[in-house]
């Protein structure tokens, strides 16, 4: 007999009081308690603004654009999921309010709607329900979570809301919300406050939602009496309301989920015919994150750090996700430090306070602010001989540095910069020419997963361990080809190309050369994952871990 197939369930997560408060943390929470179930999960972010897809926004505006494998530039949500989930996310998994937009309209002009009066409701949260459920399908998933950005209370997120809403009164049994929420502990009166929360969950009630879970995020665990409150007030469950303290790792987030057995009130409460929960692989992880005591020092260095007066590091999240995964596996701890590039644009004076590190990597980029500066950390670890990790404009830098410095080709830089250069050793790929010409920029740079073949006897080679890769890009730009055989020639090997051999896919210095000197167009950071680290992630650190132990 075949096996009872659960119907498909849904869970909304939604926030209140404030943003940032970890809303996708717990969504990608969620997901890993259900699927160390047993259980099949996908998981959708949906994204309030008007921009089609993540692609076109400032990383210092949204944070980092996480692409996916087929090339959606999207939330880094989206790369908290495929992190916590251990798995590659499709595009129906994410959709903004102008994607929504643009989809009915483009229906609407084929006469989809077969001459219906189109409205705002109930078409637009129609639409919404069309590709959650889409997603449900594609992954054949058991239960699917629906993270609604923002918070509830803003006009912007009414619309979807209002898909919650429908969904929940067709399938009341199918359907369960959890709202995220803040619970302030005021340094002046040191107590817990619930009330914020009680109006978000009011807030909530007047579009039609209400909250089946709170999630009490906090600076300390939600106390008895709280829960109490906070049930009798906002109408849930008093084991329903689930204490989320502020944690020293994310990935102890579900684990901690488990305490106030949030699992099994959720798969109670959905009917859900799942396993015994198996932790343990992520316990192990989380383990070797926590035991880890041996330092090693990186430099990030980019650009994308300012908010006002506060520095951000969520333009970088996957990068440093990714070097935490692979130092946890090389036994090592991960300091890693945010160094603006601008520093150095001017003079190569302060190249020196970048001694103390085993490490530096310089991620992606665009634009022309901090260049030169980075160019100059470069030179600093090429002929410091500390341990360099470029990924995309960190690869292209690279082989600038290479050019201007050992090839002496004065004015070697990349056409993104200065189109009139007199070596353009980076230049514009030729499709992406006619795209800029007619200022087609959304969405059209040379995005998601390529194949890439590896070089016998190379660095990537021996860390991948194959011959042949697939990685995810994101770039307009790429290694002039006219230059490829004066770089080789001078001891630049490309030992990753495009399977026809036009693209350089990763650049590096000769193995014995340098203790490792290696960049990617590719972003090897968004397939790095808690339970699979990344294996150039995990080569760099290495070389960096027998740096530091040089310095002890
Ligand atoms: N700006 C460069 C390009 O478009 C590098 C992009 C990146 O680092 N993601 O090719």
């Amino acid at each position: 007999m075949a096996k009872k197939q659960n119907t498909r369930k849904y869970i909304f997560i939604v926030g209140g009081v404030m943003s940032g408060v970890g809303k996708g943390i717990a969504s990608a929470s969620i997901g890993r308690i259900l699927l160390s179930r047993g259980l099949k999960v996908t998981s959708l972010k949906i994204d309030p603004y008007i921009n089609v897809d993540a692609g076109t926004m400032n990383p210092t505006e949204h944070g980092e654009v996480f692409v996916l494998e087929n090339g959606l530039e999207t939330d880094q949500d989206m790369g908290n999921y495929e992190r916590f989930l251990n798995t590659s996310l499709p595009a129906i998994n994410y959709m903004t309010t102008g994607s929504v937009y643009l989809d009915v309209i483009r229906k609407e002009r084929n006469l989809e709607y077969k001459g219906k009066n189109v409205e705002v409701v109930p078409d637009i949260p129609l639409e919404v329900i069309r590709r959650i459920e889409a997603a449900a399908e594609k992954a054949d998933a058991d239960v699917t979570t629906v993270e609604i950005g923002g918070t509830v209370g803003e006009y912007q997120n009414i619309l979807f809301l209002e898909a919650a809403r429908m969904m929940k009164s067709k399938c009341p049994a199918d359907v369960a919300v959890v709202l995220v929420s803040y619970l302030p502990v005021p340094g002046s009166l040191g107590e817990m406050k619930t009330k914020p929360t009680q109006y978000a969950a009011r807030t909530l009630n007047s579009a039609g939602v209400f909250a089946d879970f709170i999630i009490a995020r906090s600076a300390v665990p939600i106390d008895e009496k709280r829960k109490e409150k906070i049930a009798l007030f906002c109408n849930v469950r008093r084991e329903h309301v689930i204490a989320a303290p502020d944690v020293k790792s994310i990935y102890e987030v579900p684990l901690n989920f488990e305490k106030d057995k949030l699992g099994e009130y959720l798969c109670d409460m959905l009917a859900l015919n799942c396993k015994k929960p198996d932790f343990a692989p992520w316990e192990d992880f989380v383990r070797r994150a926590r035991n880890v005591k041996k330092e090693v020092r990186i430099a990030i260095v980019g650009k994308y750090f300012d908010s006002g007066d506060f520095v951000l590091s969520d333009s970088y999240i996957s990068v440093i996700e990714a070097l935490k995964f692979s130092s946890y596996v090389a036994g090592v701890k991960p300091v890693i430090e945010f160094v603006n590039s601008k520093k150095f644009d001017a003079s190569a004076k302060e190249l020196g306070s970048l001694k103390k590190y085993d490490g530096i990597l310089i991620p992606g980029g665009f634009g022309e602010t901090g260049i030169e500066g980075k160019i100059r950390v470069i030179e600093y670890a090429r002929t410091q001989k500390i341990p360099y990790f470029g990924l995309c404009y960190g690869l292209q830098l690279a082989v600038i540095e290479y050019a201007r410095n050992v090839l002496k080709l004065k004015g070697a830089n990349t056409v993104e910069i200065d189109p009139k250069a007199a070596h353009p050793l980076i230049d514009i790929m030729p499709d992406q020419k006619e795209k800029m010409a007619k200022g087609d920029y959304g969405g059209t740079m040379r995005l998601g997963s390529y194949v890439c073949e590896l070089k016998n006897d190379t660095i990537a080679r021996k860390a991948y361990g194959a011959a042949e890769i697939v990685e995810r890009h994101r770039h307009r730009y790429e290694v002039n080809p006219i230059y490829i055989p004066d770089l080789e020639k001078a001891g630049f090997v490309f030992s990753g190309k495009s399977p026809d051999g036009t693209l350089m896919e990763i650049g590096e210095l000769p193995v014995g050369k340098h203790p490792f000197f290696l960049g990617t167009q590719f972003h090897p950071e968004l397939l790095a994952r808690p339970l699979a680290p990344h294996p150039l992630f995990t080569a760099f650190i290495k070389a960096a871990k027998v740096g530091a132990q040089k310095k002890d």
